[in-house]
């Protein structure tokens, strides 16, 4: 038996009762009334913490019951989910391991769900949305940041011819064709756009050495683009839904993404995962069509003496995006080393 509180339904008043069940039969007694009836025909609210239960009658009047009186036996069969939540509600730990499970699943979706989804999507797009993010970026560059070159347009066409006769010969490629610019603002630089453009600027190509280094760094920045490099990293960043739509073809979609290439580009780098892949790209695209790999360390010494120091940012572009580091080199070297034995 316990204490509880019964609201006619009619009036305000409330009265004092004692409600027992006995068998199926739910009783009350107190302050001139008593009825009673059946535990099915009883309507009992879910269970939550801290508030009373009300027991809605069939006669329209309403029993409420404080949460901690209620006897667990009158509620077996009902609102398991409730119950069940309101079990785990009084468990400190399932709460602070609640907390734990999403925190880590958070960072489970960030760092390895979302890359690899955003990558199986980079993947499946559509060419003609890397057209025209490359083709918007490059419009939003040109006149700006890129001006047109300056070198005499026989070694323009030397590169170009460079450039396409090692390319056509590079699989895994979409449609790629080599652009040079003049850029003051950003140095020495060469950056793949997923159009299929390579910008090289006129800086870079008069730092490096010869006409092997031009092409490994071409072989390198063409390693970004058969890995969808540029894309993958878009991805990482939009967000779920623009990526939907971008893989739905959306060309909408795009503005405001293409904004932020050229910023990527001149400011962040892709990872170094990214990086190794596209090195180890170039090695083999070098090694297959007779160009021993140790012209990739050459650009890279020869850019470093360049711009000894790397003092000034603006000038050393292409280093503070491509650091040069040992272990790089060293791949180089043991591509060329494997490259001499065949
Ligand atoms: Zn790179």
């Amino acid at each position: 038996m316990v204490s509880g509180e019964y609201h006619d339904g009619r009036s305000t008043r409330i009265r004092r009762v004692q409600v027992m069940l006995e068998g199926d039969q739910l009783s009350w007694r107190g302050d001139d009334v008593q009825g009673a009836a059946q535990l099915v025909q009883v309507n009992v609210s879910a269970r939550m913490i801290g508030v009373p239960f009300t027991l809605r009658l069939p006669n329209g009047a309403q029993l409420q019951i404080a949460h901690d009186d209620m006897p667990g036996d009158w509620l077996r069969g009902r609102h398991r989910i409730e119950t069940l939540v309101d079990w785990l509600e009084r468990k400190r730990w399932v709460a602070l391991a609640s907390v734990l499970v999403i925190g880590l699943s958070l960072f489970g979706w960030l760092e390895y769900g979302m890359p690899w989804m955003a990558d199986r999507i980079a993947a499946r797009m559509p060419q003609r949305m890397d057209v025209a993010m490359g083709q918007q970026a490059l419009t939003l560059m040109r006149g700006r940041m890129l001006l047109p070159s300056h070198l005499p347009a026989e070694r323009q066409a030397h590169l170009r011819e460079l450039f396409d006769r090692f390319s056509r010969n590079v699989t895994g490629l979409p449609a790629v064709h080599l652009a040079i610019y003049d850029s003051p603002s950003i140095g020495a630089n060469a950056f793949a756009l997923p159009d299929g453009t390579v910008v090289f600027t006129d800086t870079l190509l008069k730092a490096l050495p010869d006409d092997a280094s031009f092409i490994a760094v071409s072989a390198h920045e063409l390693g970004h683009l058969a890995y969808h490099h540029q894309m993958r990293e878009v991805m990482r960043n939009v967000g779920l839904t623009v990526m939907i739509s971008m893989a739905f073809g959306d060309v909408t979609s795009l503005s405001g993404i293409s904004a932020a290439v050229p910023t990527f580009l001149l400011n962040n780098h892709y990872s170094r995962a990214f990086e190794a892949d596209a090195d180890d790209f170039a090695f083999q695209a070098l090694a297959r069509q007779g160009i021993d790999p140790i012209a990739f360390a050459d650009a890279m010494h020869a850019l470093e003496r360049a711009h000894p120091g790397a003092a000034d940012g603006r000038e050393v572009r292409y280093m503070s995006n491509h650091p040069l580091d040992a272990e790089r080199i060293a791949k180089a070297e043991a591509a060329s080393r494997q490259f001499r034995k065949l």
